[in-house]
């Protein structure tokens, strides 16, 4: 009789010492999970069948209590530029979203690690839907395998450009909220014998949980991709309220522990230009004094809207401006291109289907949120 689906373990959430384990489990050698792992992310393969070359009755231990799946696909969206969503399923009545954007020179899958987000940042359209629970290393490696394999397979023949090259944690969730199951995967995703990405393919970007800036620091290399969103305390604490807990002082020193522990580390800065709220130049200076005597670089991102924002975008020149600024005064800064936006595929705009059940609201004010460790 073989083991129902739900009671295998789904090998995509397993990072190498843990399959290594868990190949040793089923009576195999420990070096075998290495095959595995390559038939699994080289090869994208999830048929134990087709892995040649592992012993008949040691496949046969794996087809029964084991499984490469990842997330069901709810819908699949194209935008005009090439950009793709998908709504992957998160259970029966929610889902979550990762998107692919294709450029010339690199293929970037922008992923979830929460089904919501807790944070309630006030321009961000997944904080809107409230928080309800985190993804499993599985589920977001899920999204890579996933992405990677339906790419390799269309490129037969098309564009073989089309592959992810570089992923980005910036969909829904907040990372390092979900600091438990989402290192492991990150694990995987450089892992010479799994996705083999750089550390510098790989971004992390954070609203800025401080503690878990200093853990991520002994665990990982990831390029880290921080949300200021304002240069004082007053407007991000409006903008970004988790600055409550945990103010621009000391999100900043938690940034410059981050570059210090390792050589080749990098941090970027993003920065949403919202009309009038935090565009000014004036601000743009307070931000480069922020910053100045630091390697780090800001990430203009044009505010995108959603349905009930009462946010609208800067205008172009106000952000040339703005960039100008920064540039002056000796920070590098670059203004991000929106894409996918006809399809709600850009920052910010990822909503997935979530029924919020931890945020506590009276009207509409969040008076408070469950963050898990
Ligand atoms: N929770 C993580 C990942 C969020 S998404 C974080 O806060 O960093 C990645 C980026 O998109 C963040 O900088 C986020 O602040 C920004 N963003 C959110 N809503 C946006 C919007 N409507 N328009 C533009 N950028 C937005």
């Amino acid at each position: 009789m073989s083991t129902p689906a739900t009671e295998r373990t789904n090998l995509l959430g397993l990072p190498r010492p843990a399959l290594e384990t868990f190949v040793a489990q089923l009576g195999s050698r420990p070096f075998r999970a290495r095959q595995l792992m390559n038939w699994v992310y080289k090869r994208g393969t999830g048929e134990f069948a087709e892995m040649t070359d592992l012993a008949k009755d040691f496949r046969a231990r794996l087809a029964a209590q084991a499984e490469v799946r990842p997330p069901e696909v709810v819908r699949e969206q194209r935008s005009a530029d090439g950009t793709v969503k998908w709504a992957l399923r998160a259970d029966a009545a929610q889902a979550f979203e990762m998107v692919f954007i294709p450029e010339p020179d690199r293929g970037t899958l922008c992923i979830s690690s929460q089904v919501g987000c807790a944070l309630d940042c006030s321009f961000c359209s997944t904080a809107q839907q409230g928080f309800n629970r985190n993804l499993t290393t599985s589920e977001i490696v899920g999204q890579v395998w996933l992405a990677s394999t339906q790419l390799a397979r269309e490129a037969a023949g098309a564009d073989p450009a089309a592959r992810v090259t570089n992923v980005v944690l910036m969909g829904m969730g907040e990372p390092l909220a979900n600091f438990r199951n989402v290192v492991p995967a990150l694990d995987i995703l450089l892992d010479d014998f799994g996705f083999d990405l750089s550390r510098r393919r790989v971004t992390l970007s954070t609203s800025g949980l401080v503690p878990q800036i200093y853990r991520l620091a002994e665990v990982s290399n990831v390029a880290l991709a921080v949300s200021l969103h304002a240069p004082d305390d007053a407007l991000r604490n409006e903008l970004v309220p988790i600055n409550r807990k945990h103010p621009i002082a000391e999100l900043l020193a938690a940034c410059w522990h981050y570059l210090d522990e390792q050589n080749g580390r990098s941090v970027t800065f993003e920065y949403v230009m919202l009309d009038g709220v935090n565009d000014s130049p004036a601000q743009a200076r307070a931000v480069a004094r922020l910053l100045k005597g630091h390697p780090a670089k800001v990430n203009l991102i044009p505010f995108n809207p959603f349905p009930g924002t009462r946010y609208t975008r800067s205008p172009a020149p106000v952000i040339q401006r703005f960039r100008d600024e920064l540039l002056q005064r000796g920070v590098l800064a670059t203004v991000r291109r929106t894409r996918g936006e006809d399809i709600d595929a850009a920052c910010g705009q990822l909503a997935g289907k979530v029924i919020d059940r931890t945020t506590v609201r009276l009207g509409n004010k969040v008076i408070g949120v469950a963050i898990q460790p």
